[in-house]
């Protein structure tokens, strides 16, 4: 069997396993049928291009066509990936068409009788490896967001490695004449067959580290977020005020917790239905993720109850920003739902007397208490002053 088809085999089998991929991880599809393409379309240009290469003489073109665009929906699937879309989508899909039926039009142009056929296969190198460094380019700084410099060259070698092979195989090409050119094609043609598979393989590879990144990192988020309310989860919360308990005894900074409960949640359930409960804890999520900076960290303690942990703040300043959410949020739901909800806070700043985080928690807990027998609605502050805010 000839080389080139275990090649073909292995690049069909790759088709196979993105599309086995794509039908499995719906989320991340149209990035892995641009690789199904891309492996499909490379094994569709070794078979055509096996006859031409067993007989000794130039591959046709249909072979190369189908190389070049085969490049093109890897590099149009990575760029889905990376960015979320195809850049400029429709006309993009345009251009990189109009790029490899040009690069194909030029090459028959350098095959026909008024040029030497040296030039054979120039266009295609020169072509591919120019489309090969521009996404390169184009791919690193959206791919720089989610990883360091480093990794996002790495990840993009498959890319810019075969461009620079693509225009090393170029060097000194046009001084070869038509037996050097027909001595060159036989003995390259297994180092040929053996680049494509170790570079197919190269890509391949790269593909698959750069979906598993992502789903590792979707599923290590959704661990630790809550599903109705997309705040954090108990767990991490909990781990969330260990750190932030930790940083304050070795930096000496200010800490500041506020346990926040909804009032009267059960009325809302036994009323109007646990669908509108759900609705009214998944806008209080909304409200505090979005109302907090994104340094403060806020998360689920359970049921109706939430968590929320400042480092370095104020008592005033803290009791501002609980002013501000209970307003918010009443204001939302009032907008949004069409009902009165309302919630209390128990703020707990940081003192002497707070051996451990429970301490912290044991406070805010109490002030919480406290604003539920004084009327609701409202934000009390643990500690020698026992209600500085009243609504
Ligand atoms: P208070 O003002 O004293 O806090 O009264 P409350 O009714 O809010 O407090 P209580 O603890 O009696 O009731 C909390 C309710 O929250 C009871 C429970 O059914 C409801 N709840 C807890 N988790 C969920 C949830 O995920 N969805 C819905 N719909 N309800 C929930
Ligand atoms: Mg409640
Ligand atoms: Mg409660």
């Amino acid at each position: 069997m000839p080389i080139e088809a275990l090649c073909g085999i292995q690049l069909a089998l790759y088709a196979v396993g993105w599309a086995l991929a794509a039908w499995l991880i719906v989320e991340e599809r149209p990035a892995m049928l641009h690789w199904m393409a891309y492996a499909a379309l490379q094994a569709g240009s070794v078979v055509l291009a096996l006859p031409a290469l067993s007989a000794g003489t130039a591959p046709p073109l249909t072979a190369l066509l189908a190389s070049v665009l085969g490049f093109a929906a890897a590099v149009r699937g990575l760029d889905v990936f990376v960015s979320g879309r195809a850049r400029h989508d429709r006309w993009a899909l345009f251009l990189l068409l109009a790029m490899g039926l040009g690069i194909a039009a030029v090459e028959l142009l350098a095959r026909g009788p008024a040029l030497r056929s040296r030039w054979e296969g120039v266009p295609y190198s020169l072509g591919l490896s120019l489309m090969l460094l521009s996404y390169a380019a184009l791919s690193w700084k959206p791919l720089r967001r989610s990883h360091r410099a480093w990794t996002s060259t790495v990840l993009l070698a498959p890319l810019w490695s075969t461009a620079l092979l693509g225009l090393l195989s170029l060097w000194g090409r046009t001084e070869l004449d038509d037996a050097d050119l027909q001595a060159m094609r036989a003995a390259a043609r297994t180092p040929n067959a053996i680049l494509t598979m170790v570079m197919s393989g190269v890509f391949n590879i790269a593909f698959l580290v750069l979906l598993v990144g992502r789903l590792l990192t979707r599923l290590r988020e959704g661990a630790r977020v809550d599903h109705l309310t997309g705040v954090l989860n108990r767990r991490a919360i909990e781990e969330r005020l260990e750190a932030a308990w930790e940083q304050h005894r070795r930096t000496g900074c200010g800490l500041a917790i506020a346990m926040m409960d909804l009032d009267h949640f059960k009325r809302i359930n036994d009323l109007q239905g646990h669908e509108a409960g759900d609705r009214a804890l998944a806008l209080a999520g909304e409200t505090l993720r979005e109302q907090l900076r994104p340094y403060d960290s806020v998360g689920r303690w359970g049921g109706e109850e939430f968590l929320l942990i400042w480092l370095g703040p104020s008592a005033e300043g803290v009791q501002r920003s609980c002013e501000r959410l209970r307003e918010v949020l009443a204001l939302r739901a009032q907008e949004q739902l069409k009902m009165p909800l309302t919630a209390s806070f128990g703020v707990a700043v940081l003192r002497a007397s707070d051996v451990a985080e429970v301490d912290l928690v044991r406070r805010a807990d109490a002030a919480l208490y406290q604003a539920k027998r004084e009327g609701r609605d409202r934000v009390c502050l643990a500690g020698p002053a026992p209600v500085l805010h009243a609504a």
